[in-house]
């Protein structure tokens, strides 16, 4: 008898993985105790391949190349389930037995499917089929508990979560202690990765030991888990441990930080260029970015420029639009400077005291997302049919907008407490650029530079042509 011996790693049934050398081993051994001829040893990992994963099985592939070859009589596994994920490789295989030497498929326990009888077939995919079935039972029963567990609000099991002990039931007070420090530090409107740095400044490690990030940090200070919630596919249970805050305030981190385009999971490093998010090109309507060039002299120029693609690669603006970068801020920070100088403006950013209205908004948001709950639920019990549920949903989001809307603006406004104490135009000079960017971000929409050639004008000795710089004001 010509055999090869087929293995295969996978996580299919019970969630483990066993080495592949065990199954080879195995076969390898029992190819001993037959007596038989050993022709090949082909092996495949699954694990990283999905359950509807199409990726080709190499090892698979080089068995039924042997067996087209007329090179195998029987086809060694330790089970079935390692041979196939899907019933039509077994049909396959089955069909390669009519016309190739393949006799029979067997496995280590002594179970021979001869491929050649109709009994065989039949036992080939009843063991497949059982295979099939006692995985799904397996995935199953681990579904039904998860979700189970999910209602009671326990914890998921698993790796730690930052601000609370292995058990994941008792809060960890010194994390929780930076948690809150965290938040307390997002509301006031400080860059996630100016904390991050700060933590890791500090020597202050994420849950296994490595450094904070954007990411990991906005991450953390966003999930449901520090609310008392434990999410499961989606749907929100109380959890049985204990909150480290509420969900208004994560609200209010959440509208901080879409006030200052400040997206989850996008981290930004630290910048050189005061305009950029500000400047667009007055030609095609798209962002201008730092674009510095070493000049001739050695020297390096910062310039801002109307980039032609974005960092992705697609394209996006004319790529035709440059300025030097050192008129330009100057510019701005003149007008915004002089624009603080007004009272109309001191008067509209002067804001204490809007705790109580910033409350107020936050329930109402809180309320509306409860609404979008509760209509969802309403539809899957029948109350409410498909065209009342649009409706009721489109009514609630756009007043969900307004609410963030004003919530944003406010928050802005309040922003503005953070402002120096001495005059602004005194502190500007000594100002960190991220704080300068907030100052900007308070009174100012976009810069817009239109085209024209800069140098015919000059401003303040630069050559900048103060006509073509528009600035477009937010209050
Ligand atoms: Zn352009």
């Amino acid at each position: 008898m010509d055999v090869d011996i087929y293995a295969r790693l996978s996580r299919d049934r019970s969630g483990l993985s066993e080495n592949t050398t065990i199954q080879r081993e195995e076969c390898k051994q029992y190819v001993c105790e037959q007596g038989w001829n050993l022709i090949g040893i082909h092996e495949d990992n699954d694990i990283s391949a999905s359950k509807y994963s199409t990726k080709a099985r190499p090892g698979y592939e080089k068995l039924v190349e042997d067996i087209r070859n007329n090179r195998v009589d029987v086809v060694l596994v330790t089970e079935m389930p390692r041979l196939y994920r899907r019933m039509e490789e077994l049909l396959d295989l089955i069909r390669l037995a009519e016309s190739t030497s393949l006799q029979r498929i067997e496995t280590t326990d002594g179970v021979g499917y001869h491929l050649g009888t109709g009994e065989g077939i039949h036992a080939a995919v009843a063991a497949i089929n059982n295979a099939m079935l006692e995985s799904r039972k397996i995935s199953d029963r681990v579904k039904r508990k998860q979700r189970a567990r999910a209602q009671q609000g326990l914890h998921n099991g698993g790796s730690r979560r930052y601000g609370y002990e292995w058990d994941g039931m008792t809060i960890c007070e010194p994390e929780a202690a930076v948690i809150r420090e965290c938040i307390e530090r997002s509301i006031n409107g400080e860059m996630a990765w100016r904390i991050a740095r700060d933590l890791n400044e500090r020597g202050v490690p994420t849950t296994y030991g490595k450094k904070w990030v954007t990411a990991n940090l906005q991450r953390m200070l966003l999930s449901p888990r520090i609310i008392g919630v434990r999410r499961h596919l989606g749907v929100d249970y109380p959890a049985q441990w204990p909150a480290i805050t509420t969900p208004e305030v994560q609200e209010r981190i959440r509208i901080v930080w879409r006030s200052r385009q400040q997206t989850p999971g996008r981290p930004r490093g630290a910048r050189t260029y005061l305009l950029t998010g500000f400047a667009y090109c007055g030609r095609c309507d798209q962002p201008m970015r730092g674009n510095g060039r070493t000049l001739a002299s050695g020297a390096y120029q910062r310039r801002y420029r109307c980039s032609p693609i974005d960092i992705h690669g697609e394209s996006l603006g004319c790529g035709h639009m440059f300025r030097a970068a050192e008129p330009l801020e100057q510019f701005v920070s003149e007008a915004v400077l002089y624009r603080f100088d007004s009272p109309e403006i001191a008067l509209a950013l002067a804001g204490p005291g809007q705790e109580g209205e910033i409350a107020k908004i936050v329930t109402e948001i809180e309320f509306c997302r409860q609404k979008l709950n509760d209509y969802v639920d309403d539809y899957a019990s029948g109350l409410l049919d498909r065209t009342q549920l649009a409706r009721a949903k489109a009514r609630t989001e756009s007043e969900l907008d307004e609410h963030q809307d004003r919530l944003s603006s406010l928050q802005r406004l309040q922003n503005a407490s953070r402002l120096p104490n001495e005059p602004l135009r005194d502190a500007w000079n000594e100002m960190e650029l991220e704080s300068k960017r907030e100052v900007i971000q308070l009174v100012v929409e976009r810069v817009i530079v239109h085209p024209g050639l800069p140098g015919v004008k000059t401003w303040e000795s630069f050559r900048l042509n103060p006509e073509q710089i528009e600035i477009v004001w937010r209050v």
